[in-house]
């Protein structure tokens, strides 16, 4: 049986004190919610803060990237180790934004994945199209090679500790959301992939998260389709009532 997940992914939005306002409103709009996992992914710079915000708080947290080297000479990177050691759980790695601004590509992904498992963080891998790749039918040519090429080398009994979320590029931030049947058919194709490449249990098991303009009114629909597991929001995650809203859909 796997549990709904609802992270919220801030981006570079809120300062430290924005952040600390916005948990701590967070907190209580959802502290009678118990069947679901809540992530909220800060800014690094309020990495500490929210996290001594939330102690005592079933909301976890969870970071927008890192590095894959546990030290060292990687000016302006921040390591595995590091962000453990403030207790976050998740980390978000392939992010649309950082494959298309920042060129991450598939095998340096691969790597962050691979870094993160080994230090204890669960890492939310997002792969996803563009509308070009959509329009010519290339949706699981693309999703198919991001997940085959990030997940290269995985342990089935690693693959417990990973949670994929399929954003499809031309959902991110535009208000226009997957339909819940559209999305449901890429997440279908995810999990049947994935059974192809580890046991068909684990596969089973693997959270699968939808984000693209996920928002209050869009929010039951999605999650309610059989291999969509929860979401992965932007822009909603950054107003308490609305990412409360989306966490009981
Ligand atoms: C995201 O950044 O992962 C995202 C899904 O953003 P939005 O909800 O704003 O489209």
């Amino acid at each position: 049986m796997r549990k709904t997940l609802i992270a919220g992914n801030w981006k570079m939005n809120k300062n430290i004190g924005e952040a600390i306002s916005l948990v701590k409103e967070l907190k209580k709009l959802v502290e009678d919610v118990d069947d679901r996992e809540i992530v909220v992914c800060p800014p690094s710079i309020s990495l500490a803060a929210v996290s001594a915000e939330l102690k005592g708080s079933s909301i976890q947290l969870g970071a927008q990237n890192m590095h894959f080297e546990k030290q060292g000479a990687f000016t302006g990177e921040i390591s595995p180790l590091m962000l453990k050691e403030i207790g976050t759980k998740y980390v978000i790695l392939g992010h649309s934004e950082r494959r298309q601004i920042f060129n991450e590509d598939d095998e340096l992904i691969n790597k962050k994945i691979k870094s993160a498992l080994e230090n204890n963080l669960t890492p939310i891998l997002c792969v996803g199209e563009t509308l070009n790749e959509r329009e010519v039918d290339k949706t699981r040519e693309i999703v198919g090679e991001q997940l085959n090429k990030g997940l290269n080398g995985i342990k089935n009994k690693d693959m417990k500790n990973i949670v994929v979320a399929y954003e499809p590029i031309w959902a991110i931030g535009t208000g226009k959301t997957a339909t819940p049947e559209q999305a449901e058919e890429v997440h279908s194709f995810i999990r049947n992939l994935l059974k192809s490449m580890f046991d068909s249990k684990t596969a089973e098991d693997i959270i699968i998260l939808y984000g693209g303009s996920v928002k209050p009114n869009n929010a039951k629909d999605l999650v309610s389709k059989d291999n969509i597991d929860g979401a992965l929001v932007g822009g909603a995650s950054l107003d308490a009532k609305d990412f409360a809203e989306i966490i009981k859909c």
